[in-house]
């Protein structure tokens, strides 16, 4: 059977055709500040009371509010006066920069960064690799060099990666019982958003960040809290310069920004170092085994293509990398969320 066959066209075409304008609504309601502004408000407000705080114009405000309606992002109540938007649930928990759970930073660097770059998706498919020549005028011969252009580019970067852990952080630490391994390295731990959940559930824990200097220096001052001496740091090249002896080295979204070789000598890398009984924990994004899908890692890959010099691969991909590397007992756990574990053992 066609799997073309559980299309419910042509509504499909218009669903897929207005992906990126269901996108852009979101994002444009982020960015202009409706939604915090809702939050604040002791009550729903009118179309033209949020353009007049905002600053916008009154027409292309109710537009926009109209179609967070559409979308589920905001309620709206009809009264003699005229309609009076809310937030809903979602949007208080999402998208508010004060929840918690806030995804503000997430949707600012998809919409500034992330869908500029996928302007070049076709170049991407056609050259095999990223884009940055084309979209920034810049070499990505150092990769990390390209992604942190800026030390704004850098921290926008930062926030981004750590939002997506105050949601999905707590199933990929508890995919597997770390408690045996007290000593843990977070290799590219970035703003430590994981190592912070790493902590709380293993309390007996140390975990060190081991990035690139100016990352680390960022992260310190931003990110991780002084008082959270759980929490250390290592400055580093994990390509370039030593990686110290611990029980578990976890490696999240660090593999799929290499090709093979490079992931290679990473592990191999680590496998040296780690000590008998370790481990490595890879936190990614799995592609089922025959590619046809989730869906989500799919798309990854291809932003993968765009952004980086790797890919979204399946576990037994992953197996065989970490076998290579001298790695064993591997073992898989997918979360059900957006991102999955593998454990392997030295
Ligand atoms: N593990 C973090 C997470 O999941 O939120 C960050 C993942 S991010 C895609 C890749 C991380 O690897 C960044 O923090 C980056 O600075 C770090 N990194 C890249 N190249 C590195 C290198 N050669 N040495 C050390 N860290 C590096």
């Amino acid at each position: 059977m066609s799997s073309t066959q559980d299309l419910d066209y042509p509504q499909t075409f218009f669903q897929y055709n207005h992906g990126f304008l269901v996108s852009k609504v979101m994002f444009t309601a982020c960015e202009l500040g409706v939604f915090d502004l809702l939050l604040e408000s002791e009550g729903p407000l009118s179309s033209d009371a949020i353009a007049e705080r905002l600053g916008t114009s009154a027409s292309g405000m109710e537009r926009l509010l109209d179609a967070c309606v559409g979308l589920k992002l905001l309620g709206v109540e009809m009264k003699s006066e005229g309609a009076f938007y809310r937030n809903t649930e979602f949007s208080n928990l999402y998208l508010t920069k004060s929840s918690p759970k806030s995804q503000y930073h997430h949707l600012m660097y998809y919409s500034k960064t992330v869908y500029f770059c996928w302007h070049y998706l076709t170049d991407a498919v056609r050259d095999g690799k990223n884009q940055y020549e084309r979209a920034f005028g810049i070499s990505s011969e150092d990769l990390f060099g390209a992604l942190y252009r800026s030390e704004k580019e850098m921290i926008k970067f930062m926030y981004f990666l750590n939002s997506f852990w105050s949601i999905c952080g707590r199933d990929v630490i508890a995919a597997f019982d770390l408690s045996p391994f007290t000593v843990i390295y977070d290799v590219g731990g970035c703003a430590g958003g994981l190592a912070q959940e790493c902590i709380s559930l293993y309390p007996n824990s140390t975990v060190t960040i081991y990035d690139l200097p100016k990352v680390v220096q960022v992260a310190k001052e931003r990110f991780v809290p002084p008082e959270e001496h759980r929490i250390t740091f290592h400055e580093g090249d994990f390509f370039k310069d030593p990686i110290p002896e611990a029980d578990l080295y976890i490696l999240a979204r660090i593999l799929h920004d290499w090709a093979d070789d490079k992931c290679m000598q990473l592990l191999a890398k680590i496998h040296k170092a780690c000590k008998a009984g370790g481990g490595v924990l890879l936190v990614e994004t799995l592609l089922n085994e025959d590619k046809t899908g989730p869906l989500d890692a799919q798309l990854f890959s291809l932003m993968m293509l765009v952004h980086t010099e790797g890919k979204e691969r399946t576990p037994t991909e992953y197996s065989k990398l970490l076998t290579a590397a001298g790695f064993r007992e591997i073992q898989v756990k997918k979360t059900g969320k957006f991102y999955d574990a593998i454990l392997g053992k030295k």
